[in-house]
């Protein structure tokens, strides 16, 4: 008995120590994925890379063991591969994606494997997720983006902890930036501390308009060998006219970003010179209210998601949906077997 009190005081005095949020910029190579860590240990994986074996042994390398939302900001290769293992591996709870279905066999492959793990899709729409202590709040494609481009409608995910804010907002385009400019009120995006250089630092993504709002004081460009010219040469000079620290995942690897408590942060590499981190920016805009929101938690109660149909219920990769899963509806159960959208 006296040694199960002297083991119960060691466990409380560890999590008596305030534990960071980390953020890593995994490096993937060509592609994106960025694992979220909140200090009581609940995880994000926010896109997965362009390979299967190289996310796994990323997830090895930092000890990742579980899993409790995987993200797409959409369902390109080079953000989609790497979550196929990851889904495998730790059965997270939720997929969020942008509900268009991917036109490839690896969508198929991530599809099947969340429908295995038994992972529930969830179709972005403005979330607020509680990641422990941590604030998520996702970046649903905003309205009129053709269903049919892929990067129009990236999911965007913006992290709150403490005054420290993060950005990532996959491969999206100028008309998507513009949408989120004309739906978010001014000033209520930046300052972000740390920010993901949109679309690997391609000519289309980043612009002076949306990073006239966003105003990052660092910028982590995740990017590998590339024939598309990535990152331009353009995107980087306007990342050094906001004023930002650039880090590049090609040059550096994997870049890390520590949080203390109160939201204070550093920036580290695993390799090559590291560039000093912009210190926290002084908010002079009250914190990002995005509207409208919808509270969730991760657990216990998640947004159940909501399908109209089997077509949204497939393209959310939740099909098919067992009687008592969030999302089933005997509506859509036409043999009332406890199976819908078979
Ligand atoms: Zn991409």
């Amino acid at each position: 008995m006296r040694r199960f009190f002297t083991l119960a005081a060691l466990l409380l005095a560890g999590t008596s120590v305030a534990a960071p949020l980390t953020l890593r910029f995994l490096n993937v190579g060509q592609g994106d994925a960025v694992l979220i860590t909140s200090p009581e240990g609940k995880s994000v994986l926010y896109d997965g890379g362009r390979s299967e074996a190289r996310l796994q042994t990323l997830l090895r390398q930092y000890g990742v063991q579980g899993l409790d939302l995987v993200a797409a900001s959409h369902a390109d290769a080079d953000h989609i591969t790497g979550l196929i293992p990851a889904v495998t591996l730790f059965k997270p709870r939720f997929f969020l994606n942008n509900g268009i279905a991917g036109t490839t066999q690896t969508w198929q492959k991530l599809v099947a494997a969340a429908q295995k793990a038994r992972t529930q899709g969830l179709v972005a729409k403005d979330q607020v997720i509680n990641l422990g202590s941590v604030k998520l709040t996702v970046l649903a494609p905003p309205a009129g983006m053709p269903r049919n481009e892929q990067n129009l409608n990236s999911v965007g995910l913006l992290v709150e902890y403490g005054a420290f804010r993060a950005l990532m907002t996959g491969d999206s385009e100028t008309a998507e930036t513009a949408g989120w400019l004309k739906k978010y009120p001014a000033n209520s995006l930046g300052p972000i501390d740390v920010y993901k250089s949109i679309h690997h630092g391609a000519r289309n993504g980043d612009n002076a308009a949306w990073l006239k709002a966003v105003r990052p004081r660092n910028v982590v460009v995740s990017v590998g060998p590339n024939n598309y010219g990535h990152p331009t040469a353009e995107a980087l000079a306007l990342y050094r006219k906001a004023g930002a620290s650039v880090f590049r995942t090609d040059q550096q690897g994997t870049i890390t970003v520590t949080v203390q408590p109160g939201g204070k942060f550093t920036i580290t590499t695993e390799r090559g010179t590291p560039v000093p981190a912009n210190p926290p920016a002084t908010r002079t805009a009250p914190a990002a209210t995005p509207a409208p929101v919808r509270p969730a938690n991760i657990p216990p109660t998640p947004a159940a998601p909501y399908y109209r149909n089997c077509t949204e219920a497939r393209a959310a990769g939740a099909a098919p949906l067992h009687r008592g899963q969030p999302g089933y509806r005997p509506e859509m159960d036409r043999d009332g077997d406890g199976v819908a959208c078979e």
